[in-house]
């Protein structure tokens, strides 16, 4: 079964670089750990689904707006969310191969409830006690150094003149943190009353020790984050709304319900009134974080107005009551999402003797949403006719044009990509105007007419 499980991560790596959706990044320079590159159809789908999950929140919901936040950011950002003190992988090294280890994983796998927000001592003391259980990734060793704690922000000199570095500004730990700073800018200049939220998807980096699992663990990556700003002590029926909602939002837009789960957790930072993660069932090594739903009390704003000496608490407009509101948060990876969204819509099937592969992925999020086909390429009268039809459909959403092989050819290179039809136009178009429309699941094809193509 694991076996059958790695074999599928590999196709799916393997169709994803093959058919441009994502390659290695600095790939000529013979890679660089944790970095990848969207590619032609990868950009695509990505735009998707962040379009995908704007759209749920800034146009379909009254009560969200949306921002976008300079990535660098005054360096006290930094103290203030309390990622330049604690914001680290507790690490540990193996003696012999000097393999690094992520302790908090490795005593997760063998059941020890564990937290990168742990404080060292804490780590250090349930590492200990679990050392004759844990063994070197690499070498199969038992022998490793203490725990010591990695921070994971990546510096810059932006902004240093003076080329000392003595004062270094940040890459984004999280994207969250830009929404946090414009909570009072967005009060004052809309008329969001709470609750409401804040979305943003913005850019993030950590020094990850091990970036592993494709795009599941990278050095750069983009979050989309809701922020929802509640009364104090008005979230728990919130948060159990807000859970449910990022859950159900991944089974509409297409993800089999049978590979999500919701996985709270034991552990707690210490200003979280709760935690959960929504989970998938990855291909290579099963249930994972896909996506963080947090309950985070009145931290964030509370530590910006002592940080930054400006006050953010908010003054409701019809009690006069003031208060620094409590906030509930979601925040996912995107590359996350598009490796699940991926994974979950790839299919190997057998068709008619013949195996194809197959991404049957929801129209709205498919990388191309129709491809046009002129039967023959060395017939001039179907090659205009195709083309007629194709500078039409392509006005109003992305169209691929392809004359190249035959026809069960261009349906296998377009059902690789998740291509929902394809239009062939073909003699008998030239007669009557109507095409040939073949559906990319059901691999049915019917006739249409070309005007009721749109
Ligand atoms: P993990 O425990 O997997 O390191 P985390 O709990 O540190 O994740 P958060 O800081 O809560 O993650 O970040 C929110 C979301 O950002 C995660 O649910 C995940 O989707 C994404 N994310 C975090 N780290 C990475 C990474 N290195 N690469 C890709 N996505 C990431």
């Amino acid at each position: 079964m694991a076996g059958q499980k790695n074999e599928k991560m590999e196709a799916i790596i393997s169709l994803a670089k093959r058919r441009g959706f994502v390659y290695p990044g600095s790939e000529i320079y013979g890679g660089m750990a944790g970095m990848y590159d969207f590619g032609p159809y990868g950009v695509e789908l990505m735009n998707n689904l962040k379009a995908a999950w704007w759209k749920e929140y800034v146009q379909k919901r009254d009560n969200y707006v949306g921002i976008d936040s300079a990535m660098f950011k005054d360096p006290r950002v930094w103290d203030a969310s309390g990622h330049t003190s604690g914001f680290s992988d507790p690490l540990s090294e193996c003696r012999v191969c000097n393999t690094r280890i992520r302790v908090d994983k490795e005593l997760e796998k063998i059941g020890v409830a564990a937290d990168e927000k742990m404080s060292e001592a804490e780590l250090n003391r349930l590492f200990d006690e679990n050392r004759s259980k844990i063994k070197c990734p690499k070498c199969g060793a038992m022998d490793f150094t203490p725990v010591r704690a990695f921070n994971l922000l990546v510096k810059t000199n932006m902004g240093d003149l003076t080329g000392d570095n003595a004062e270094p500004t940040y890459l984004p730990g999280e994207a969250c943190q830009g929404i946090y700073l414009n909570f009072k800018n967005v009060v004052d200049t809309t008329r969001m009353k709470i609750p409401f939220g804040i979305v943003q998807i913005g850019k993030a980096f950590r020094n990850e020790i091990s970036p592993r699992n494709f795009l599941f663990r990278t050095r750069e990556f983009e979050q989309a984050d809701t922020q929802y700003f509640v009364r104090p002590h008005e979230n728990k029926e919130a948060y159990e709304k807000i859970k449910q909602d990022r859950f159900d939002w991944y089974v509409k837009m297409g993800i089999k319900k049978e590979n999500l789960r919701l996985h709270q957790h034991d552990n707690l930072v210490f200003y979280a009134s709760d935690a959960w993660d929504i989970e998938y069932n990855y291909p290579s090594y099963g249930f994972d974080e896909l996506e963080g739903v947090h309950d985070r009390t009145d931290y964030d704003l509370t530590q910006h107005s002592k940080f930054s000496g400006t006050d953010l608490s908010y003054k409701d407009p019809y009690t006069g009551e003031k208060y620094i509101p409590w906030i509930l948060e979601t925040s996912v990876g995107l590359g996350r999402m598009f490796l699940a969204f991926m994974s979950d819509a790839y299919q190997e099937e057998e068709i008619n003797g013949e195996t194809r592969t197959v991404l049957k992925l929801k129209p709205e999020l498919a990388p191309v949403k129709i491809a046009v086909f002129p039967l023959l390429k060395n017939k001039p009268e179907l090659v205009a006719k195709a083309r007629e039809v194709y500078d039409m459909l392509k006005e109003n959403v992305r169209c691929e044009w392809d004359d190249n092989g035959n026809i069960g050819k261009r349906y296998r290179r377009q059902d690789e990509i998740g291509t929902p039809q394809c239009v062939t136009i073909d003699f008998q178009t030239l007669e009557d105007n109507t095409v040939t429309v073949r559906d990319r699941d059901t691999t049915q094809q019917k006739r249409v007419a070309i005007k009721d193509l749109s």
